[in-house]
């Protein structure tokens, strides 16, 4: 059987490939794969069988058992491809596949030593749903060198599948400013990444997740990635956002951030302009202290809420002190939100300071 070697990076986005990538399997306070379950679901349909692929951990008969459990409560069956007798074969008559996370460099060796790699791109480029969780995240980039893990083990190459053509790195946690750990952080260490190397990196937080379908790259999940680009300030992107603009070589640049100050904003009030105010804070915040005639849209929905913001009307977005809804006007404009969009400059805390003394602070 001739081997053809397909790299990530020749392999054609036939928008038929359909690829799940969860940064994590278990969330703080639920069980095993409950935060992406509906997505799980939904993205697998009425597949029936789905192989699993248990290499990243070493007891792979207790992970199967774990995974098959799970996927049986979700209404599909599931063998484990180390159970089969012919594993390239089991990859090549799946109806789905699911590969597991744990040590990285463990499951890509495996993949090389039963000579996976190309049966399992040649099947996801034929169209087989691919989901995979952290490690299974990992590998199926163009290479696994954004991982934390340590190298347990020795993979004859850093080179994965490269089903899609950004890097993952898992279980992005975001610098703590009050810690005293002095080892570099996960931002730290993707930006060394990518003083040598030049591929557009994902830092998926726990519960984030990424949809390859049809040729878009969407955010799913409930908390948002970091996108890291040589050459570009990292970018905070959130959920229902399309990244293709990341991974594509024209990306189109945020338009420079318009501000208002709490106190012009108030005379703009005052002097009856039509101003639509969103706030993009929780709503136990909103319940504290909010802007008269403000809309409440929390961040994490705000692409997907989109269409409730009338484009005809200068909007005016805010939150606590002013960065969330930096953050909601940088996404709701790479969504394409075509209307004008200004940032409150110091939040509501800066409307209680210079406006109304009687909103309370918190
Ligand atoms: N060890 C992680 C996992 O599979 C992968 C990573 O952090 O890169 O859970």
């Amino acid at each position: 059987m001739p081997l053809i070697h397909l790299r990530g990076e020749n392999m054609i986005d036939n928008g038929i490939k359909r690829v799940l990538l969860v940064s994590n399997s278990t969330l703080y306070g639920s069980s095993y794969l409950d935060h992406a379950e509906s997505e799980i679901r939904d993205f697998l349909g009425n597949v029936g069988r789905v192989l699993f692929v248990p290499y990243a951990l070493y007891d792979r008969d207790a992970y199967a058992s774990t995974a098959r459990e799970r996927y049986r409560a979700m209404g599909y069956d599931m063998e484990s491809v180390h159970e089969a007798s012919d594993p390239r074969r089991a990859v090549n008559e799946a109806e789905a596949i699911f590969i597991g996370g744990g040590n990285t460099f463990r499951l890509l060796k495996s993949l090389y030593d039963f000579d996976l790699l190309d049966s399992v791109r040649l099947r996801v480029e034929g169209g087989m749903p691919y989901i995979g969780s952290s490690a299974g995240s990992n590998v199926a980039g163009p290479t696994i060198r954004t991982t934390k893990d340590m190298p347990i083990v020795q993979p004859p190459s850093f080179d994965a599948l490269g089903l899609v053509s950004f890097q993952i790195s898992p279980h992005y946690l975001d610098p703590d400013p009050n810690s005293m750990h002095m080892g570099e952080t996960q931002e730290q260490r993707i930006l060394q990444f990518l003083e040598e190397n030049d591929t557009t990196v994902f830092g998926l937080r726990e519960g984030a997740m990424v949809r390859v379908e049809r040729g878009s790259t969407v955010l799913k999940g409930s908390s948002g990635a970091r996108i890291f680009r040589k050459g570009y300030a990292p970018a905070e992107t959130l959920p229902g956002e399309n990244l293709n603009q990341f991974i594509s070589p024209n990306t189109p640049e945020v338009r420079q951030m318009e501000e208002i100050t709490a106190t012009e904003l108030k005379q703009r009030l005052d002097g009856g302009e039509d101003l639509q105010i969103i706030d993009v804070r929780e709503p136990d915040e909103y319940e504290i202290a909010r802007l008269e005639n403000s809309k409440l849209i929390p961040l994490g929905q705000i692409v997907n809420r989109m269409d409730e913001i009338d484009p005809a009307r200068e909007t005016v977005v805010h939150c606590q002190g002013g960065k969330r809804s930096a953050k909601a006007i940088e996404a709701l404009q790479r969504a394409g939100f075509a209307g004008r969009l200004v940032n409150l400059k110091g939040g509501i805390t800066a409307w209680s300071d210079e406006v109304d003394p009687s909103v309370p602070k918190y």
